[in-house]
């Protein structure tokens, strides 16, 4: 045994002795300058399987002769350290190591052996390879979002410096904001600098405080229109802030608010044009009335004139079937056009007042309303031996006589479209529907087929104006009630099985 094996069996039993390469999470392996492996700690053993005693290429590699690319090679060679990585199926897969090999001298400095130190990285590996794809799907979102984006970061020197962005933010500002690279926000952004943006970035960046905004203007030709940011950390002293053009949007907002206006101005003016119109029209519609009326008494008196009074009878022959039957019969005409068109009047006007009218909204007992509506129906009901069933209702907000109008409306229909075939039956019900209460006004009556469901609803629609007695203007005034509450009105109807009436209020 020489010097060098000396050494290094007194290394080895200290090693050994101590146990101090045990304690390393490390494969550990030393090899003589012959490349026999002198020793292997146990978790050496447990990656390659125990070779004390063999050649490394032999035993690592199944080579003859050792390796170019051996670590522990050069480090003989230079006396240097020298890491490498390497890849090797394992039972788990492919799995990685970081190996590092270091001279093992004695006193005199000579290299007696290689100490090889063998990591496995395989989960740091697998680690960076999903940093990578993440950062590469991370890219991808950004390239493909629709919303602009500006990536900031906090310097050392406490200067906030845009460090890129994304293809939409150049389509949304209509410049190339690479351009900006390397910039801080205040020289990037002039128009900002005043603004409390930088600050709401630097929060950001820095604290991790995201920000977001309904709509920010800028009248600055640079960065013109209405956007909407969203700014937060992407990791400690790194923000982001997504922004989207919102000014067409905003545009649109603004002219539809117009238009909405000038509706309602207009709808004004269209109920005071018939409101003018149709009390105006009736005063002489009054008039046409009591000169018919007039007519007709000075006819009576002509008749019993005539009837009395010395006339030929050729001539009587010829007055009585104008007197007694063409004028009575033209008079008759105009009686039932004059209160056919006071009815119309008297519908047009109460819809014009209804614009008019000053809501009075409150919470309603409606369970309280419905069985009122239906004692006032009383009467009608027992002569008609209709049955009613009233259920338990959700309360409603409204104006109570205007919302008592719009049910008194349908429980008159309903009562007044029964069919002859079978006894009547009228159901009140209702639920609440997120925040709306529905109310259903069900009849087993002669039901309205589909094409006149929507009509109904149309100022002076009625299916059958010579049968039943109506004005055809209930339904109008109940949508137009409705409309004005932020309710609604519909019906789901079968001919000659029933109807189903239903209103929405707020609840
Ligand atoms: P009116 O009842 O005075 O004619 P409405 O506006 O209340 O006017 O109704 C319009 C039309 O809708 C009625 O003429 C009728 O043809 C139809 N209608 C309304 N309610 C019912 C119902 N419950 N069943 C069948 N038809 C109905």
């Amino acid at each position: 045994m020489n010097d060098t094996d000396n050494t290094i069996k007194t290394i080895l039993n200290k090693i050994e002795d101590h146990g101090i390469l045990e304690a390393i999470g490390d494969g550990i392996s030393i090899q003589d300058r012959n490349y026999r492996i002198i020793y292997q700690n146990q978790i050496h053993k447990d990656f390659v399987g125990e070779h004390i005693g063999g050649y490394c290429y032999k035993a690592y590699e199944k080579r003859e002769s050792v390796c170019d690319a051996c670590p522990v090679a050069r480090v003989f060679q230079d006396g240097k350290t020298h890491t490498e990585q390497r890849s090797a199926p394992t039972e788990q897969g492919l799995s990685y190591f970081e190996i590092t090999a270091s001279p093992l001298k004695d006193m005199k400095g000579q290299i007696i052996a290689g100490i090889e130190s063998v990591r496995d990285i395989t989960n740091n590996k697998k680690a960076e390879e999903a940093l990578i794809e993440s950062e590469a799907k991370f890219r991808n979102v950004v390239e493909a979002s629709p919303m602009g984006m500006h990536m900031y970061q906090m310097e050392s020197d406490d200067r906030l410096v845009f460090s890129g962005s994304n293809r939409a933010a150049d389509q949304i500002l209509g410049v190339d904001n690479s351009q900006f690279i390397g910039k801080t926000i205040e020289e990037a952004f002039p128009p900002l600098a005043a603004s409390e943006v930088p600050e709401r970035y630097r929060c950001a960046a820095t604290q991790g405080e995201s920000w977001f905004t309904e709509q920010i203007t800028y009248e600055h030709e640079q960065i013109a229109g209405a956007y909407l940011v969203h700014a937060f950390q992407t990791e400690p002293g790194k923000m982001v802030a997504m922004f989207l053009d919102i000014t067409e949007k905003k545009k649109a907002e603004k002219e539809q608010k117009r238009l909405t206006a000038e509706l309602l101005i207009k709808n004004k003016e269209l109920e005071q044009v018939l409101y003018v119109t149709s009390h105006d029209l009736r005063s002489p519609l009054v008039n046409v009335e009591g000169y018919g009326r007039e007519l007709e008494y000075s006819l009576k008196d002509l008749m019993i004139s005539i009837d009395h009074a010395d006339v030929p009878t050729s001539i009587k022959d010829k007055i009585n079937p104008i007197i007694k039957e063409e004028i009575p019969e033209s008079l008759h005409y105009i009686r039932t056009s004059v209160s056919k068109m006071d009815m119309l009047l008297r519908g047009i006007l109460s819809l014009s007042r209804l614009g008019r009218y000053e809501l009075t909204i409150d919470e309603i007992d409606m369970n309280a309303m419905m069985s009122d509506i239906v004692d006032s129906h009383r009467f009608k009901l027992n002569e008609l031996n209709i049955k009613t069933d009233v259920s338990n209702v959700p309360n409603g907000k409204g104006d109570s006589s205007q919302i008592n109008q719009v049910f008194s409306n349908l429980l008159d229909n309903a009562v007044k479209y029964t069919d002859a075939e079978r006894p009547g039956a009228i159901h009140i019900s209702g639920y609440t529907d997120k925040n709306q209460s529905v109310y259903c006004i069900e009849d087993n009556g002669i039901g309205i087929s589909p094409e006149h469901q929507e009509k109904i609803f149309e100022i002076f629609h009625q299916l059958e104006p010579d049968r039943i007695k109506g004005e055809g203007m209930g339904l109008t005034i109940a949508h137009r009630i409705l409309e004005r509450h932020n309710g609604k009105i519909w019906v789901k109807s079968e001919l000659g099985k029933g109807s189903r009436f239903f209103v929405s209020l707020p609840s």
